[in-house]
C-alpha cells in the first residue's frame, strides 16, 4: 500500500513512520511536511492512500484535507487527530468525504494499518458508487428525454389523426343520408361498419391525446379546494347519475397543490366508473378523504358495483385494458390509465380493493401542500 504522510512534528513523524514501515516498505511511504510539499508530489507519486496531520505550517483544521482532496480528489484520506477541537474536526471531516480520523496517541501499528486498508476499500466502494449514480443519472435523463418524445409522439400522431377520421365518419354518415335507400342490403350494412368503425377509432384517438397531454405539471399547480372540484364532477354527471338512479355522497375535502383539468379527470373518471360498473337499481359511490399521515391526504372513492377480480387489480391501470367487454359496458379502458398518470404526477399512489359482488374501493394518496 502506498501512503503519502503529511506531518510537520519531526517526532510524531519519527514514531509514526516507524508504525508504517511494519507493513509497509520504505520506497511506498512518502513523508511530506507541508500541503505544499505534497502538492510538489503529485504526478510522480500515486498514494493509496493519504494520511495527515490538520495542522501543517502552511494549512490549518479543514483547510488541510479540503486542499488534500483538491489535489488528489480520488485518493482517500484517514486524518491523525490529537486536542478535543481536532477530534470533533475529525468527525466533520468523514461527512465531508474523509475516511476515517485516528487519535495520535495511543496508536499503534495494527490500530493505524487496519484503518488505512478500510480507507482504502471504502474509497475504492465509493468511487464505484459515484460511477454507478453518474450513470443511474444519465440513463434517467434519457429515460425522461426519450419519455417526453414518446408522448409528444403520441400527441401528434392522435392530434393529427382526427381530421382524416372526421371525414371518414362525415362522408359515410352523408352517404348512408344521400345513396342509403339506393343500396342494396348488404351494402348499406358495409357502410354501417365503416360508420362505427371510424367512430370507436375516433373515441380511442381522443383517449390517447387525452393521456398524452398530461404531465408538465410544474408550471400549472394551483390551489384547488376538491369540494368545488366535486361539485362540477355532479354537474358533469348530471346524465349518468339520473339514468342511472344513482346517489354520489362526498364527505369533506381539503384544499390541495394541484392541477384543476387533472383533478376533475381523475375524480370525474373514479366517480363515473363507480356508476357505470354497476348492476344494481340504484348505484352509491361514495367519496371520503382523511388524514392517516401527517405529510399526505388518503382518498378514497368506494361504490356498491359489480367488483374486480383480484388477478386484474393491476391490469386495469394499464392503458386500453378492460376486464369487461363493450357490449357490457362502454368504454375504450383509458380512464384508470389516466387516473394512475394524474395521481403519480401528483406525487401520490393509487389502488384498489374489490372482490366480485362487493363493490370497489379506489385509494389514492396526494402530498399535503409544504
Ligand atoms: P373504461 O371505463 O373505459 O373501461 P377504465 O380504465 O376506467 O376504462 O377501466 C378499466 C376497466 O377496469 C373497466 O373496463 C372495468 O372492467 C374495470 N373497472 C374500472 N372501475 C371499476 C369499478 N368501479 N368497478 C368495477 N370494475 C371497474
Amino acid at each position: 500500500m502506498k501512503v503519502l504522510y503529511l506531518e510537520d512534528n519531526p517526532t510524531d513523524a519519527t514514531r509514526i513512520m516507524g508504525l508504517l514501515k511494519k507493513e509497509s516498505d520504505e520506497e511506498n511511504i512518502v513523508w511530506v511536511k507541508t500541503v505544499a510539499e505534497a502538492e510538489s508530489k503529485e504526478g510522480n507519486f500515486f498514494p493509496d492512500v493519504i494520511l495527515t496531520d490538520l495542522n501543517v505550517p502552511d494549512s490549518e483544521g479543514e483547510e488541510t484535507y479540503q486542499q488534500l482532496q483538491k489535489i488528489l480528489p480520488e485518493t482517500p484520506i484517514v486524518i491523525l487527530t490529537s486536542t478535543y477541537e481536532e477530534k470533533n474536526l475529525g468527525l466533520a471531516a468523514i461527512r465531508k468525504g474523509v475516511q476515517d480520523f485516528l487519535e495520535k496517541q495511543p496508536l499503534d501499528s495494527e490500530k493505524l494499518h487496519r484503518s488505512l486498508r478500510y480507507a482504502v476499500e471504502r474509497g475504492k466502494i465509493q468511487r464505484e458508487l459515484d460511477a454507478t449514480i453518474q450513470t443511474l443519472n444519465k440513463t434517467i435523463e434519457e429515460l425522461v428525454r426519450s419519455n417526453s418524445n414518446l408522448e409528444r409522439f403520441a400527441y401528434l400522431t392522435s392530434h393529427d389523426l382526427q381530421e382524416p377520421l372526421r371525414a371518414v365518419t362525415s362522408y359515410s354518415q352523408l352517404m348512408e343520408l344521400e345513396y342509403g335507400d339506393k343500396m342494396e342490403d348488404g351494402a348499406r350494412d358495409y357502410l354501417q361498419h365503416i360508420h362505427e368503425g371510424a367512430k370507436r377509432m375516433q373515441e380511442l384517438v381522443r383517449d390517447v391525446l387525452a393521456y398524452s397531454t398530461i404531465g408538465n405539471l410544474q408550471q400549472r399547480l394551483e390551489e384547488v379546494d376538491l369540494n368545488e372540484i366535486m361539485e362540477r364532477v355532479i354537474k358533469n354527471l348530471k346524465i349518468a347519475i339520473n339514468a342511472n338512479n344513482a346517489l354520489v355522497k362526498v364527505d369533506p375535502l381539503p384544499k390541495c397543490k394541484a392541477n384543476k383539468t387533472e383533478m376533475m379527470q381523475l375524480f370525474q373518471n373514479l366517480v363515473g366508473n363507480g356508476i357505470k360498473f354497476c348492476n344494481q337499481d340504484s348505484p352509491v359511490v361514495r367519496v371520503s378523504c382523511e388524514e392517516k399521515k401527517p405529510e399526505e391526504w388518503l382518498f378514497s372513492v368506494h361504490d356498491n358495483g359489480i367488483g374486480i377480480e383480484p388477478q386484474y387489480h393491476d391490469k386495469i391501470f394499464e392503458a386500453f385494458q378492460r376486464v369487461h367487454s363493450r357490449h357490457e359496458f362502454p368504454g375504450t379502458g383509458i380512464g384508470l390509465a389516466i387516473c394512475k398518470k394524474v395521481v403519480e404526477n401528483h406525487g401520490g399512489r393509487l389502488w384498489l380493493e374489490s372482490s366480485v359482488g362487493q363493490g370497489s374501493t379506489f385509494y389514492f394518496t396526494l402530498p399535503k401542500p409544504k
